[in-house]
């Protein structure tokens, strides 16, 4: 339990802005394998087995670097900035 993540200020108390999936493959009709929710601003993207992996280009792209699953009965946070469950 030694490990902070310096970034848990960055969580807001957000709903995801595309439930029924990841936003930039639904406007492009493209397939994800999993899905992960920032905890910023919402942002509903695909995960790295995914072949867009779009969750990790909007961390890299905005800064927002704390995800949560967002697959039923999973509720995990991770930083990208740690790379560590936070
Ligand atoms: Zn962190
Ligand atoms: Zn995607
Ligand atoms: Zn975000």
């Amino acid at each position: 339990m030694a490990f902070e993540c310096p970034h848990l200020d960055q969580i807001h108390d957000v709903s995801p802005n595309t439930p029924e999936g990841c936003e930039e493959c639904l406007a492009t009709g493209d397939e994800w394998v999993h899905l992960r929710m920032c905890l910023s601003c919402g942002h509903v993207g695909c995960c790295d087995s995914s072949k867009n992996r779009h969750a990790t280009k909007h961390a890299g792209a905005t800064e927002h670097v704390i995800v949560q699953s967002f697959r039923p009965g999973e509720s995990w946070r991770y930083c990208y900035a740690d790379d560590a469950i936070v």
